[in-house]
């Protein structure tokens, strides 16, 4: 008998309740699982997933090795290209991917754009990949939370997929599970439909993967069925020694994150810096040349500039203090100056205050 472990694995796809069309492709080859879901519409995005999931059965590793499967999926990117190049599906067509390697209790994933992996350990669902998407990136900076994301208008734009970018690159890890976890890999017609604790709970009621995942898929269809759900459940099995010996479990799955898409990542936080840098400095060119007249210690104070700061940085330089007591002028140009009365230049300012100086003398003189 071979030494090589026994999985039991169910994989299942369907086109929803809505699409007419099922994008995603899937490939359950064992040590191999992937599910890819196609972009770019009918004829575009189901050639995309296609050639990705044959790319990565033709190149991926036979051993969990996350940086082989992760070169595996640079050249599945590279196919998508190449194909959309010579006329075979269409131009602008990608796909996300997430892709296994199980082999005993080792596992190796990589992964691009918003399809997950999961594992479920003792009836706990862990996320394992970060999407590649804008509400993630959302997320991940405070600005958005997991159940805000779910109703945002831009909740399916993804931020990182095959087929677009010659230098993408895949996020890889390598996770040591223990024997009788649950390994899910799936599009975002589950997600986008079941919240975790919903995918958690199915998860943990079928003992068979088949039964699992053919619940996981009714239950995105009574959600709504949006979208083309695809499931791939992976049950981990204890891998045996020549002896017949069974390793001790791990008590909590070990994670080791390479996240090869520092370069890109890099090349963004650069681009960002030159942005903000450059937006800051016409800023501040046009602050430099305009003007503003306020109420300070109740006169009219003149500066170059313009009210409040940007990025933290003060945009304006006090360039004279009148003896115009702000209570002798008029009710409303007294208000408007306590708030700080924008003008265009400097120039514009000065013959502000003289009118005023005019006013506030003609009133005082009987
Ligand atoms: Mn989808």
């Amino acid at each position: 008998m071979s030494a090589r472990a026994r999985h039991t694995w169910a994989a299942l796809t369907d086109v929803g309740l809505v699409r007419t069309h099922n994008e995603d492709s899937l490939l359950a080859q064992p040590p191999l699982f992937v599910v890819a879901d196609g972009l770019g519409g009918h004829q575009a995005g189901e050639v995309a997933s296609l050639i990705a999931v044959e790319t990565l059965r033709d190149h991926a590793p036979r051993r969990p090795d996350a940086k082989g499967l992760a070169r595996a999926v640079r050249a599945a990117n590279r196919e998508v290209m190449r194909a959309a190049r010579e006329g075979h599906g269409r131009s602008g067509m990608g796909t996300t991917i997430t892709a296994a390697i199980v082999e005993g209790t080792r596992i190796a994933l990589a992964q691009v754009g918003d399809s997950r992996a999961y594992l479920l350990h003792d009836d706990v669902l862990e996320r394992l990949t970060e999407d590649h998407s804008m509400v993630a990136d959302l997320i991940r900076r405070g600005q958005l939370t997991e159940a805000e994301s779910r109703f945002h208008p831009n909740r399916s734009v993804i931020t990182r997929a095959l087929g677009t970018d010659a230098n993408m690159d895949a996020d890889a890890y390598e996770l040591e599970a223990s024997p009788g976890d649950r390994l899910l890999l799936c599009s975002d017609g589950l997600t986008g439909m079941l919240e975790d604790p919903a995918i958690a709970e199915v998860l943990s009621t079928y003992p068979a993967p088949s039964a699992a995942a053919r619940a996981l898929v009714n239950a995105a269809n009574a959600a709504g069925g949006q979208d083309n759900i695809s499931v791939i459940v992976v049950d981990v099995a204890p891998e045996r020694s020549s002896h017949g010996a069974v390793p001790a479990a791990a008590a909590r799955p070990r994670i080791k994150h390479w996240n090869l898409g520092w370069l890109s990542a890099l090349t963004w936080l650069l681009l960002f810096a030159l942005i903000v840098g450059g937006v800051g400095f016409a800023s501040y060119r046009t602050a430099q040349s305009r003007a503003y007249l306020i109420a300070e210690n109740g006169v009219v104070v003149v500066y170059r500039g313009v009210p409040g700061s940007f990025a933290g940085i003060q945009l304006s330089w006090r360039s004279e203090v009148t003896t115009i007591p702000v209570s002798a002028l008029p009710a409303m140009t007294s208000e408007r100056l306590e708030q700080g009365l924008e003008v265009e230049d400097l120039k514009t300012a000065r013959t502000l205050v003289e009118t005023y100086r005019a006013e506030v003398t003609s009133a005082t003189t009987p």
